[in-house]
């Protein structure tokens, strides 16, 4: 953690020291209540579909023994709350595994249209049940990226995801998501000023309903969701956005978001350029 001296006029160097503990302090308690949260609403996400699962096994050892259609119908339900589960503890250790690594950055350069193409196709099937079109507009040129290639992919991939899923809008059956990158001479105040002149952006576009101002800022905390039980019933987990920040902190890199309800929702990612003579990261991309 960061620690901030902030000498007053007329502070004695006893005065100094006092202050300094003081935040030392607020800082720490902070991260201590952070993590509390964090742990009990990891295990109350996990405990909901356990719990679920407790029941159905409850019932299928006993009133439901011999009731074949019921336990049809049960096992069905088990399997998506046993999914479920799955995909928090995935994210989970996404989390964990980023931060470890959120002080090293990434070294290698990236082509950001290889990840995308290979991200839109692993989740081709995903937009296609929901009724959404994704359509890709690169540059040919676009310059290469210093990043790590499995992060950039999880970044896309969860970006789009989130598109598929919130970007068909209320009461229609079909959306229309667009991927578009370019370059800029000096990226948002949001990049860290090392990374950011000379960026490249890759913004994805939706048409869905879009979020409410006020919930904009809180969107990357772990387990923020603007409506609780869509996302659920969509298969969310409330991490996909925190994964994405943490990446992005790693990268030294940004994320904006401008929506507009009743308008949808475009999250661009500014990421810092790669030198021109930088040797290419080549292994076939892909989604982790
Ligand atoms: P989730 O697993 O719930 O989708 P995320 O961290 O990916 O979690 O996103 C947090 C919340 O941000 C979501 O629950 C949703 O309310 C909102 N959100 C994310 N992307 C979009 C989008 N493209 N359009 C509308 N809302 C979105």
């Amino acid at each position: 953690f960061t620690l901030r001296v902030e000498p007053l006029p007329t502070a004695t160097a006893e005065g100094a020291v006092a202050m300094l503990m003081l935040h030392d302090i607020t800082t720490l308690v902070r991260m201590e209540q952070m993590r509390a949260d964090f742990v009990a609403n990891a295990s109350h996400e996990l405990r909901t579909p356990l719990s679920s699962l407790l029941g159905f096994i409850e019932t299928l050892r006993g009133p439901a023994h011999d009731d074949a259609e019921a336990r049809d119908r049960f096992l069905i339900i088990m399997q998506e709350q046993a999914q479920r589960m799955n995909r928090l503890i995935e994210d989970l250790l996404s989390l964990s595994r980023i931060e470890l690594m959120e002080h090293t950055p990434p070294t290698g350069a990236v082509r950001l249209e290889r990840v995308v193409s290979a991200v839109v196709g692993a989740l081709e099937p995903q937009a296609r049940a929901q009724g959404v079109t994704v359509e890709t507009a690169l540059p040919d040129d676009l310059p290469a990226v210093i990043g790590e290639r499995e992060e950039l992919a999880q970044v896309i991939q969860n970006l789009l995801a989130n598109a598929i899923k919130y970007g068909v809008p209320a009461g229609a059956s079909a959306g229309r998501v667009e991927i578009t990158a370019g370059t800029l001479r000096r990226g948002p105040v949001a990049m860290p000023q090392a990374t950011r002149a000379d960026c490249v952006f890759v913004a994805v576009r939706d048409h869905g309903d879009g979020i409410p101002k006020e919930h904009l800022p809180r969107l990357t905390e772990r387990f923020y969701r603007v409506d609780s039980a869509r996302s659920r019933q969509l298969g969310g987990t409330g991490l996909g956005l925190a994964i994405v920040k943490h990446i992005l902190n790693r990268h030294r890199a940004a994320m904006v978001v401008d929506s507009q309800v009743g308008g949808g929702t475009t999250f661009t990612v500014y990421l810092p350029r790669a030198a021109s003579g930088q040797q290419l990261d080549d292994d076939p991309p892909g989604p982790s």
